[in-house]
């Protein structure tokens, strides 16, 4: 089994959910662990932002449609070092698909059963709502990892998101637990960034991850490279940061990477 699914959630868009999940992919897999980041938004940012510019085979559309075999998906990325299970703009039809379907909260889960084994980290990166695509995500998860904008007052939306993860231990999925809150692109310059810094650390003072992703031109560009911070700005802070984040993540999650 993997050693912990996570889903990276918030149904906020632009909060850093995909450029956390393929940084801390891409970190962990430079220390030889084994990662699998599923993308599981049909804008599929992190299939693009992980460097697979056309997705020729298929993808996570036709695993929730039990067309395909997950395996058959999976795309390993050489230079990145973490295998990757892409999303195209069919995913957006999988709601209205999926709705009439029985256990179809289940359909990810019972898929990543055949290909759990082969990976230490399965890293599930939500789109921004808490749609069926995201129920199928928390149902599968071990644990959440939610990313928080500085930027921007996150407190209504986090307690929606609280709730949500409430309602899903009550049926789907009483194991879920929440692993952390990561607060990105701070700019310590500006008084409302320190601000919601404050307030969710305030609220939320064991949840939140000690490391805080500074705001970094790095980040922004990276992804129209097709490349993690790690390839495209090694020596960064922001590479820093979010290698200290996968560090952290392995300790919370009691693991030894
Ligand atoms: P989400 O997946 O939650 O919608 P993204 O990770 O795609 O959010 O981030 C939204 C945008 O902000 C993207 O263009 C991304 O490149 C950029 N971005 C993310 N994190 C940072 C950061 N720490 N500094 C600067 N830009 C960032
Ligand atoms: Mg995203």
């Amino acid at each position: 089994m993997a050693h912990e699914t996570i889903a990276f959630v918030n149904q906020k868009g632009g909060v850093g959910k995909t450029t956390t999940a393929v940084s801390l992919a891409a970190a962990l897999a430079r220390k030889g662990e084994r990662v699998l980041l599923i993308d599981l938004d049909a804008q599929a940012n992190a299939t693009s932002a992980a460097g697979l510019g056309e997705v020729t085979g298929p993808s996570i559309y036709e695993t929730l449609m039990q067309e395909a075999e997950p395996r058959d998906c999976i795309v390993p990325l050489e230079e990145e070092k973490f295998d990757l299970l892409p999303a195209t703009r069919e995913l957006s039809g999988a709601e209205v698909e999926l709705a009439p379907a029985i256990a179809r909260e289940q359909r990810l889960k019972n898929a990543l059963a055949t290909v759990a084994d082969d990976y230490d980290w399965i890293f599930i990166d939500c789109p921004p709502s808490l749609s069926i695509l995201t129920v199928n995500a928390l149902t599968a998860a071990t644990s959440v990892v939610i990313p928080v904008q500085c930027e921007y007052l996150p407190m209504e939306g986090l307690a929606r998101l609280m709730e949500t993860l409430t309602l899903v231990r009550g049926s789907l999925n009483p194991e879920l637990r929440t692993l952390g809150l990561v607060l990105t692109m701070l700019d310590r310059r500006t008084r409302l960034a320190r601000e919601v810094a404050a307030d969710v650390m305030m609220h939320f003072p064991r949840q939140t991850f000690n490391t805080v992703i500074p705001r970094a031109v790095g980040l922004a560009e990276a992804p129209s490279h097709g490349q993690s911070i790690f390839r495209y700005r090694p020596g960064s802070r922001a590479a820093t940061a979010y290698r200290r984040l996968a560090t952290e993540l392995t300790e919370r999650a009691g693991g030894s990477a």
